[in-house]
């Protein structure tokens, strides 16, 4: 579970990620659903609630969809919360991600191959998210028509 890997310190504000044995202490009790929780920070020593940082960040408005980052695409990504092996799929290639990070990567290759995906994209907390859909080219999905076929056509992509 990604979302108790960091914690941010009331004292001195600093996001900092848990070590393996305040993990190991915190996992459970979030678990039952325990909401104060001290931990010592790292950063400035002192004591601090264990407060998760991704609660401070700003509240996501609308969650969209990701651009399909695949050659010759211009689909949407969505997030596939299967119990068994949640992925990333593509309903219109078909492509599947199931590591969040080759879908990171995958968009930032595209990017440095086509400048104008760069639109459909913004970075929030050093990952790539859904940018915003009215500063994408008006002829986004003719220009990605054009792009030459990439050598991958495995439909798993990571
Ligand atoms: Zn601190
Ligand atoms: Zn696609």
């Amino acid at each position: 579970m990604d979302s108790i890997k960091n914690a941010r310190c009331q004292i001195c504000d600093k996001i900092f990620a848990l070590d393996a044995q305040q993990h190991k202490l915190i996992a459970p009790m979030i678990a039952k659903g325990q909401r104060f929780i001290m931990i010592e920070c790292p950063c400035c020593g002192s004591s601090t609630q264990y407060v998760k940082a991704e609660e401070f960040l700003p509240p996501q408005t609308d969650v969209q969809n990701y651009r399909c980052p695949v050659t010759q695409c211009a689909g949407w990504v969505d997030f596939i919360d299967e119990p068994t092996r949640p992925f990333w799929g593509c309903g219109e290639c078909g492509s599947v991600w199931y590591e969040e990070k080759n879908l990171q990567k995958e968009i930032t290759s595209i990017i440095a191959l086509y400048p104008y995906r760069a639109s459909s994209y913004k970075q929030m907390n050093g990952k790539w998210v859904p940018g915003d859909l009215r500063s994408e080219a008006a002829n986004y999905e003719e220009l990605v028509e054009k792009e030459p076929a990439d050598d991958h056509d495995a439909l798993v992509r990571g």
